[in-house]
């Protein structure tokens, strides 16, 4: 985002330059006409810049070298302003100090302090009785109060620019950020997913098997692991040709994803292969879930192809059980299922 006191911080250091330039070709002149007092503070001024400007390298300091530079020239205005043996004509230098006091000061503290020097120039005027002539002086004091509102509304338009500039570049931060937020979900999702299922991938499956693992060690938690393994599929796709394998893959997903719990985690483990993962679950309960599964699978008409079965291996988290002694087991059981004629559950 645009940073605003950088930005003043670079103009700052110019009118430190000028200051310091300007009053060291004007103190030899004012030398040579004989008004000591304005060359030497002069002089102090210019010492006084290259302290600022050494000092401003550091953009932090910026609000005390910026007031700190605002009070040095007010005060130099001040001692030219009080050697009334000029023409006030000749004080339209005058004019440099709301530029400067805007553009380093912003539109707020600017105005303040323009005013505070035309009241301090109009208070010795008044009380010292300083030979300008009466109307130059109004005079002056008019362009010095124009100058100072055409610089407010300047300043106070740019600062307008800036804000909403800022707004905008914000606005396209958060639009973007939402669209990059929106995307990387759908990457997320379309890493963790099965094309052809749409059911948890087995990298996902993997994630959710060492968290339930992790929490199971932590905090003395039960689940257990169902793998499905669809019997004789080979056949099916021999017969019928791979695209009718798919779709019964596809009908196999929506049995499994529709008759489990929303806690159950689904997936495809492989090929013709599921896992279910049943948090919170007891041995009874995982029995049921695969009973129950079997018997859906084994009453439904699947189409072109009618009736397939499937075989179930479960097995319960053991402490000390890593994934891979985990399905291990399951795969186990699920041989046995398969050894002992399919259409089965087995637990180990
Ligand atoms: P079993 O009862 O012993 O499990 O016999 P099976 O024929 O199901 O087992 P096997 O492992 O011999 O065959 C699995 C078949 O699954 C082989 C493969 O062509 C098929 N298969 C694996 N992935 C896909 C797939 O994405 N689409 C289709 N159409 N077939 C697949
Ligand atoms: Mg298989
Ligand atoms: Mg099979």
């Amino acid at each position: 985002m645009f940073d605003q006191y950088k930005y003043r911080n670079e103009l700052l250091k110019k009118y430190l330059l000028i200051g310091f330039v300007t009053s060291v070709l004007l103190s030899p002149i004012y030398y040579k006409m004989g008004i000591n007092y304005l060359a030497i503070s002069l002089n102090i001024f210019s010492v006084l810049m290259v302290y600022l400007f050494i000092n401003s390298k550091k953009a932090n300091k910026y609000i005390y070298n910026s007031r700190f530079f605002m009070i040095t020239i007010s005060i130099l205005f001040i001692i030219g302003f009080l050697d009334g043996n000029q023409e006030i004509n000749s004080m339209v230098f005058v004019l440099l100090y709301p530029i400067a006091s805007f553009s380093i000061r912003g539109p707020k503290e600017g105005i303040l302090w323009s005013i505070v020097l035309l009241s301090i120039f109009i208070s010795i005027f008044t009380l010292f009785l300083l030979p300008y002539n009466k109307y130059s002086f109004l005079f002056f004091c008019v362009a010095y109060l124009m100058v100072s509102y055409l610089l407010y509304f300047y300043r106070y338009y740019e600062i307008m620019t800036f804000k909403s500039i800022n707004e905008e570049l914000e606005n396209i931060v958060k639009e973007r950020t939402k669209e990059l937020e929106i995307s990387n979900k759908k990457l997320e999702k379309l890493a963790s997913t099965d094309v052809l299922t749409k059911l948890l991938n087995r990298g996902k499956l993997n994630d959710f098997l060492e968290s339930e693992i992790n929490r199971a060690s932590r905090f003395n938690h039960i689940f257990g692991v169902i793998i499905m393994d669809i019997d004789h599929f080979k056949s099916t796709n021999d017969i019928y040709g791979h695209n009718v394998g798919d779709k019964v893959l596809e009908e196999f997903a929506t049995i499994l994803k529709t008759k489990t719990r929303v806690t159950d985690i689904v997936g495809r483990w492989g090929g013709e292969e599921f896992v279910i993962i049943c948090p919170q679950t007891d041995i009874e309960g995982i029995k049921k879930l695969a009973e129950e599964l079997r018997y859906i699978i084994e009453n439904n008409s699947f189409s072109i192809v009618g009736n397939k079965t499937a075989s179930f291996g479960i097995t319960l988290y053991c402490e000390g059980d890593t994934i891979k002694s985990l399905i291990s087991r399951a795969d186990k059981a699920l041989y046995r299922a398969k050894e002992e004629g399919r259409n089965k559950v087995v637990v180990l």
